[in-house]
């Protein structure tokens, strides 16, 4: 059986992005990028083992983004890359594999395909590349003037994973240490290995400048999974001088009664939140035997449902309440009810609807008895392999 572990370069500073967090670790379609990143090796047959290198100031962020994940224990990249992959290297050296694979975190759209054909490759030669040959005419500039037409059909764009045999590149790697060599592939062919080209993808592009990453969270959202959950819920009308409604405090001839402040509105919203998560409803996350939640304002319970959402990667596409009562009349505070919704869910107002109706004066709504709501929501979520949390 032939081994094979997976480096995957995650030590850079990316300076280009938002100074605030390394591109590696910028959200792509609610996974971060460097997850996207090491799940086409923990998923591929012929990879054995999957060594992360990382930035030594990142190990908090790591953890976060490879929750879950079956990965060796992440080791402490170098000031350039080429000395983070020989770190790399070198940490693999008891295990000693036969095959190493080289990968760059920043390309996180990496296919089974490509793996494949590098590892195949690699039973008859030490290093392979995947590359796609330039499309596009070179130019060769001075200035702003065209110098020269430069002469496309020899030269290729050289992706990652590379693919070594271990022993070979680990040499490598060592005799050329302190250089600042692009890709491990230069430094096979400086010690005059012999360098094979496989077909790579369009898809494999790395990430490097904002338009790049805007672009790969188009793509990423394509494979976002829309999720649906319904909530329902009643309270009885008793003494008070208000009802809460949507968070939005409504002075009325009675309240409501419940065990927290009775919200429908949002009791229905965390319960079909929770419903499009698929982790059970209001009365297990909030036990109304437990004292804690007594009085408890709703929005603490709507916030969490919000929360968990956030914390699976996933995003709300809508959320659509309908209020069932004869009186108080929500018309007039139908826009505030709204605000008040977008503001404990962190969202935009555009995806927040809130309606009201009554039942004709029929059954316990139409006597005044109380007040249901009913409540759908709409979430984005990554496919399952990509959530940082289980949901
Ligand atoms: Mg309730």
């Amino acid at each position: 059986m032939v081994t094979c572990v997976a480096l995957v370069i995650a030590a850079g500073r990316g300076t280009r992005f938002d100074a605030s967090l390394p591109k590696q670790y910028w959200p792509l379609g609610g996974a971060p990028l460097i997850r996207r990143s090491l799940l086409p090796f923990l998923a591929h047959p012929g990879v054995t083992a999957v060594r992360p290198v990382i930035h030594p100031d990142d190990r908090v962020l790591f953890d976060k983004a490879a929750r879950g994940l079956s990965v060796l224990e992440p080791v402490s990249g170098g000031a350039t890359r080429q000395e983070s992959v020989r770190l790399g290297l070198e940490s693999l050296a008891n295990m000693d594999p036969d095959l190493v694979l080289i990968h760059d975190a920043a390309r996180p759209f990496l296919s089974a395909d490509v793996i494949t054909r590098v590892i195949e490759a690699l039973g008859a030669g030490p290093a392979v590349v995947p590359a796609l040959p330039v499309s596009d005419t070179l130019k060769r500039a001075d200035g702003t003037l065209v110098a020269e037409t430069v002469d496309r059909r020899e030269l290729w764009r050289a992706q990652t994973p590379q693919g070594f045999r271990f022993r070979a590149i680990l040499e490598a790697h060592r005799k050329l240490a302190g250089q600042e060599l692009t890709d491990d592939a230069a430094v096979a062919e400086r010690l005059g290995l012999s360098v094979t080209l496989v077909v790579g993808s369009e898809d494999n592009a790395k990430i490097t400048t904002t338009d790049d990453l805007a672009r790969a969270e188009r793509h990423a959202s394509m494979s976002r999974i829309t999720r649906t959950g319904i909530g329902f819920d009643v309270h009885r009308f008793g003494p008070g001088d208000h009802v809460m409604l949507g968070g939005l405090r409504i002075a009325h001839d009675s309240g409501l009664i419940g065990h927290s402040d009775a919200d429908v509105a949002l009791h229905a919203l965390t319960d079909a939140l929770l419903g499009a998560l698929g982790v059970g409803d209001i009365g297990e996350h909030f036990p109304p035997t437990d004292p804690r939640w007594r009085g408890e304002p709703s929005e603490t319970f709507a916030r969490h449902a919000g929360r968990l959402l956030t914390e699976g990667g996933g995003e709300i596409s809508n959320v659509d309440i309908v209020i069932i009562c004869e009186r108080p009349k929500i018309a007039p505070h139908r826009a505030a009810i709204v605000r008040q919704i977008s503001e404990i869910l962190s969202v935009d107002a555009g995806c927040v609807s809130v309606k009201a109706t009554t039942t004709e004066k029929l059954g316990f709504t139409g006597r005044g008895e109380g007040i249901a709501a009913q409540a759908i929501a709409t979430v984005l979520m990554p496919p399952p392999a990509l959530g940082t949390r289980r949901v």
